[in-house]
């Protein structure tokens, strides 16, 4: 493991990147996980490197992670993608919340190359997350997990899945939502009993990234892979999402990436390619569009910074909820904006796939959708904004109408 200073992280990312853009487009025609990648994670320390020493990461920030991962989304958006949730996922939530036991077995996965899933999303519960209907029912020192997730990122690639809960006790007590740690050995391809890895989605974008239906029937967990939060089950569910900020700030900066990739490979283009005898770059119809495209740019990667350091001084640990969400937000759109212009600079030529502008425009497009699409990002910051809940189920809304000190009277 290389002993890197802070400040050496991005350089360290820079290095690497040639040689995971070179791939870049095959693994998106094959639409094959990276695996060749990995090692080269591993040998920099990368995967898990906010980990803490004492667990044998290099103990670096969620900043230090943002640096790394813009520059490898400028390069490769699956390696990328990779990078966050090695290190800000369900394994940071592990991590910051889980017991002894669990940092030790979980943390030596992660190093050694692999990228944990996190489970959240079902089929009748999606952006109400907390709608859902998996199972965790408490057996003595057991747990039987039933249900189905969908959109789960890391299809047959990931050992270590942290699988959200419905807890219920003996007495079919709802207790609230837990995370569970479910391990599946993918050097002797043995799932638990009862876990079944169903379809693979078809993405548009991402191509290399499996995406599947998981399920679980009857699957038994040893208590001691349950993930209990320590405001309890009841209250669980908000404290374990916490570790989701950072996941939304790491989300955020593949997009910023791939779109200063795509600025970057636009500002070259327009001196190199000559229309009506000149380069493009002097007409300023393109130049004004490039002013607002490395304006928007350096807007979320400010945002983003700010939002990844705001967990130096967080008492949990994560970034901030808000600025989390604005960042991502602000980024993930405005990313496919300037992705899109980019393309546009390159004529017929970035529609084909000669260039890898066509391919950045699909990965681009995910990053309003998972990890919290734009809409529900809007109705936290306009919650915070206000000062003021905002519920979105139709009793929720209801009560708060008739309880709000705003109700004009005879309503
Ligand atoms: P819905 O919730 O059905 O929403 C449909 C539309 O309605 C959206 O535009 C939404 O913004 C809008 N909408 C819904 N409610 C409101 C509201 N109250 N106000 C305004 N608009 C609203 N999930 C995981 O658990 N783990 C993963 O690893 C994972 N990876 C993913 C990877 C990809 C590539 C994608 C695309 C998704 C992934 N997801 C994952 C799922 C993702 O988190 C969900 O897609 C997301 O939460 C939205 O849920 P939904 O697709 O069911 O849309």
């Amino acid at each position: 493991m290389i002993a890197v200073r802070p400040n050496l992280y991005q350089e360290l990312a820079q290095e690497l990147a040639p040689i995971f853009e070179s791939r870049a487009d095959e693994w998106d025609k094959t639409r094959t996980y990276c695996w060749d990648n990995i090692p080269h994670l591993v040998d920099a320390g990368l995967m898990g490197m906010t980990l803490p020493r004492e667990y044998g990461g290099l103990g670096a920030s969620f900043h230090d992670c943002v640096l790394v991962i813009e520059e490898i989304a400028k390069a490769c958006t699956l390696t990328a993608r990779i990078v966050v949730e090695a290190n800000m996922g369900g394994i940071s939530a592990i991590m910051a919340y889980g017991s002894k036991f669990q940092k030790d077995y979980c943390a030596p996965i992660v190093l050694a190359g692999d990228k944990p899933a996190i489970c959240i999303t079902e089929p009748e519960a999606g952006s109400a997350a907390t709608e859902m209907q998996t199972t965790a029912r408490k057996y003595g020192d057991r747990y039987i997990l039933n249900g189905t997730k969908h959109w789960i990122t890391g299809r047959g690639v990931s050992k270590l899945h942290l699988v959200f809960a419905r807890v219920m006790d003996d007495q079919n007590n709802d207790l609230g939502i837990g995370g569970f740690i479910v391990h599946r050995d993918l050097s002797q391809d043995i799932n638990p009993k009862g876990f079944e890895i169903r379809r693979r989605e078809h993405t548009m974008g991402l191509c290399g990234m499996p995406e599947a239906e998981l399920h679980f029937n009857d699957v038994e967990i040893d208590e001691a892979f349950a993930l209990e939060p320590k405001s309890g089950y009841h209250k669980g569910f908000a404290e374990l999402m916490t570790a989701y900020n950072s996941q939304r700030v790491g989300a955020g900066t593949v997009a910023m990436g791939i779109a200063a990739g795509a600025l970057d490979r636009a500002k070259n283009y327009l001196k190199s390619r000559e229309q009506f005898g000149r380069p493009l770059s002097e007409f300023q119809g393109l130049q004004w569009m490039i002013a607002d495209m490395d304006t928007s740019v350096h807007a979320s990667r400010l945002m983003l910074h700010e939002a990844a350091r705001s967990a130096e001084t967080s008492p949990t640990g994560f970034p901030d909820m808000n600025l989390a969400a604005r960042a991502k937000l602000f980024a993930s759109e405005a990313a496919i904006k300037t992705v899109s212009d980019a393309l546009q600079m390159f004529g017929a030529r970035g529609y084909g796939d000669q260039e890898p502008l066509e391919r950045m425009y699909r990965d681009v497009r995910m990053f309003t959708i998972g990890g919290g699409t734009a809409q529900v990002l809007r109705n936290q910051i306009a919650g915070q904004a206000l000062g003021m809940k905002t519920p979105q189920t139709r009793t929720g809304y209801l009560d708060q109408a008739q309880t709000s000190p705003f109700r004009v009277v005879g309503e």
